[in-house]
């Protein structure tokens, strides 16, 4: 399926199911290696991140725990930069190595909200895997320790990430087409 129509809007491939699984499993070897007798938590940002949390999380290999977070900060095809509460972090943190992953880097406003959040907890590293980055659309300075592709500031869907709801069951990602 080259081209998907969701709701009002047309979308095509921008990268495949293939590449994205290689990928994963390259983050995956390599939080293996960084983390191996460090007991990370994963803390995942729903909903984008929970397919590529599952597909990450089912290839690493040292001992860890996973859990999920929630910020709802975000409606239609731009971010609204409006900060909203972060729900689900119960866990005790303090003195443990974070790896929060994320979907997608836009304006880096949601990352830096939660990585002032996580600090509170006293964590003794907190680092950032990011499915997809938007360099050239960020507002704050953010760190992205891992990231699985670079793309340009367009609208994806696909893979987790939706349009107003609809396209996170796509196994491939999609680019608004150019009309
Ligand atoms: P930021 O706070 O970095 O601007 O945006 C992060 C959040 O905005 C992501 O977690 C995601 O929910 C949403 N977002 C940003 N860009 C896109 C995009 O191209 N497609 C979709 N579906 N969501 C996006």
């Amino acid at each position: 399926m080259q081209q998907v129509t969701i709701l009002d809007k047309t979308f095509e491939v921008m990268i495949s199911r293939k590449q994205i699984e290689n990928r994963v499993k390259e983050i995956a070897s390599q939080l293996n290696g960084e983390y191996k007798d460090k007991n990370p938590v994963f803390i995942g940002v729903l909903n984008g991140a929970f397919l590529f949390m599952a597909d990450l999380f089912r290839n690493i290999e040292t001992p860890c725990e996973v859990s999920f977070i929630r910020v709802s900060s975000y409606s239609g095809t731009s971010s609204t930069g409006t900060m909203k509460q972060v729900i689900g972090l119960s866990a005790n943190l303090k003195n443990r190595h974070i790896i929060l992953i994320e979907d997608i880097v836009d304006t880096g406003e949601t990352v830096t909200f939660l990585m002032k959040e996580l600090a509170q907890h006293q964590p003794a590293s907190v680092k950032l895997v990011t499915l997809l980055f938007k360099p050239a659309a960020l507002k704050k300075p953010v760190t992205v320790d891992y990231s699985g592709f670079e793309i340009e500031p367009e609208f994806v869907v696909g893979y987790g990430l939706d349009y107003d709801g609809y396209g996170r069951n796509l196994q491939d990602i999609y680019v608004l087409k150019k009309s």
